[in-house]
Formats: structure tokens, sequence, C-alpha cells
């Protein structure tokens, strides 16, 4: 499977590594033309509004929301998730605006204050996996169409609408990538 990862801004290379050790030939991103042929994306963590405002100036905005509507599977993480979210507390910063949640952005406080914790999901083969925690966001309400895999204080922290993936958390910072693995066995599955 060949999955892309967007490498405007952001921890992109982390995974890039975390999509080869899960079985996908991972690529890097920059331009429009880079999507072609893609079997999914990754949207990084990292600086929303700087990953909006690149995305606007590099005219692939309005075309990769095309093609995430017409299918491509996407999972975006923390700025990523950000990036697909419908409504952002407060806010009004470029996004595709795809997934059906509310996001209030830096929830947990500054970058010092990021943390790791247990999680407990839904997914095969991560049932238990560290969660790391960048000035991470918190989804403060999803749509009925979202699943939700994994929860953290009441919140939501992993979910799913259809082929759009999103985790407020850092998943290709552990080892052995198991929610990559699941991102992509979903993929297999529903194809
Ligand atoms: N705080 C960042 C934002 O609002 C997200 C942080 C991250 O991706 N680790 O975009």
């Amino acid at each position: 499977m060949k999955a892309g990862v967007l490498a405007l801004q952001g921890d992109y290379a982390a995974h890039a590594k975390a999509l080869e050790v899960a079985g996908a030939e991972a690529f890097e991103v920059r331009c429009l033309s880079d999507l072609s042929g893609l079997d999914a994306l990754v949207l990084p963590g990292g600086e929303s509004t700087v990953m909006g405002l690149l995305l606007q100036r590099f005219g692939m905005m309005e075309p990769l929301r095309e093609r995430i509507l017409s299918g491509l599977p996407v999972f975006g993480t923390c700025a990523g998730l950000i990036l697909l979210a419908k409504e952002i507390e407060g806010k009004d910063q470029a996004r595709l605006g795809l997934l059906d949640l509310r996001v209030r952005r830096n929830a947990y406080g500054r970058q010092i204050d990021s943390f790791r914790t247990l999680l407990s999901t839904c997914v095969p083969g991560a049932e238990e996996i560290e969660g790391v925690f960048i000035r991470a966001p918190c989804v403060t309400a999803a749509g009925r169409g979202v699943e939700v895999l994994a929860s953290h204080g009441g919140f939501p922290v992993l979910v799913r609408q259809g082929w759009i993936f999103a985790a407020t958390f850092h998943p290709e910072l552990v080892p052995d990538a198991p929610i990559h693995r699941w991102f992509l066995s979903s993929i297999e599955a529903g194809r």
C-alpha cells in the first residue's frame, strides 16, 4: 500500500517511519501532484494554523478536500485532527472541516504540560497503548457518525468517521506502530 504523509510542517518523518514499520510504502507529500497514486494519507502533528495556511498557499486545500470526499482514506493526528475537524472552538482558521468534531486547541496547557498516559482502545492489537499528548487538542463534541475507539478523561482521543481516522495523541511515537497497522488494515478491509 502506498501511504503519503503531508510533509509541509510538523513530525511527518516519524509518521513515514511508522507507516513503513506497519508495512506500507511511505511517501512525503509536498505538492498536489504528490497525491497521485496514493492509497492513504496521514496528516501529522505540528502546528495546525501553519499547515492550514501552507495548504492554502500551495493550492492544496480544496483539491485535498475533494480527494478525501471522493474516498482517499486519511488519518489526522493532533494538529492533523484539528485540520480535519469541522469546528474549532473560538477560531476560524483554515482547515479541511470534514470530520464531525468540535475541538479545543491546546486544551491541556502549554508545551511543558505535555504528557504520556496509558490508553485503553477498541483497536485489535492495540488494546493497551501509550498515548503521547503534545500540546494536544481536546475533542469537546463528536457527531453521531463518529465512532470513538479510545477516550481519556471522558473525552474522545481516537475516532473514526468512515475512512477519516483521527487521534489527539501521537501514535507515531510508540514502538511497532499498532495504530498505523490498524489504519492500514482497516483500509485493506474496506477495499
Ligand atoms: N497545538 C498544536 C495546534 O494547535 C497541535 C500540537 C501537535 O500537533 N502536537 O495545532
